[in-house]
């Protein structure tokens, strides 16, 4: 997975959610990433304004990965820019699709340790094998070097946090598979918050707790 394909990626959840069709994890997360990132929010206004019914009707074209790139361009000619005014940052500490999901709060949450400085709380939202959670990686520590059974949907909350691929902070999507191996580092400067939707474990690939795989829940 390249960086074009991360990016076809976030857009494919983008539209999935515009259309209606995207499963509950992906829903919340989605709605949680365009409350915080200004420009997903501009994209998904796009995707809502062309219209599920007409995205219907493009012929599949996934010999061009710029093929979204070129229809929001054809969007963008067609509609003055909107006002900045008009997608104020959100001023919450989480979004109110989010907040709903956690009426306790963040710390009523089931925090369970996955692993020194990582603790995993499921949200309860599900759909199939697919799940939403709360991820918090205490500042400055690592999840174990891994790669993916399935997709790996992560968007910050709070802190950053950087892998092989780049540095993640506040409303920034991070969109892995199989073709994805990485480790995770939260920055110094505080516990990195992430709201993730996993399909399946993840595979360590760490030398030695590679050796661990088979002993761990599936
Ligand atoms: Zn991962």
């Amino acid at each position: 997975m390249n960086a074009i394909r991360i990016r076809e990626a976030a857009d494919e959840l983008l539209l999935d959610h515009a259309r209606g069709a995207a499963s509950a994890p992906v829903d919340l997360l989605v709605a949680t990433h365009v409350a915080l990132n200004p420009a997903a929010r501009r994209r998904h206004r796009c995707l809502e304004a062309v219209g599920g019914a007409m995205l219907d009707t493009i012929e599949p074209v996934a010999t061009a990965p710029d093929a979204l790139d070129r229809l929001f361009a054809r969007i963008d000619a067609g509609h003055a820019a909107e006002p900045a005014r008009a997608m104020p940052a959100c001023a919450e500490r989480f979004p109110a699709a989010l907040r709903a999901r956690m009426p306790g709060g963040v710390d009523a949450l089931p925090w369970r340790q996955v692993t020194r400085g990582v603790h995993e709380a499921a949200l309860g939202v599900e759909d199939g094998p697919q799940k939403a959670s709360l991820l918090r990686i205490a500042a400055g520590r690592a999840i174990p070097r891994h790669t993916h059974r399935g997709d790996e949907m992560t968007l910050v909350l709070e802190g950053d946090f950087t892998d092989e691929h780049g540095r993640y902070a506040r409303g920034d999507l991070a969109v892995a598979d199989g073709s994805i191996e990485h480790q995770p580092v939260a920055g110094t400067g505080g516990d990195c918050l992430c709201l993730v939707v996993t399909s399946a474990p993840i595979r360590l690939t760490g030398r030695l707790l590679r050796l661990l795989n088979p002993f761990l829940p599936r």
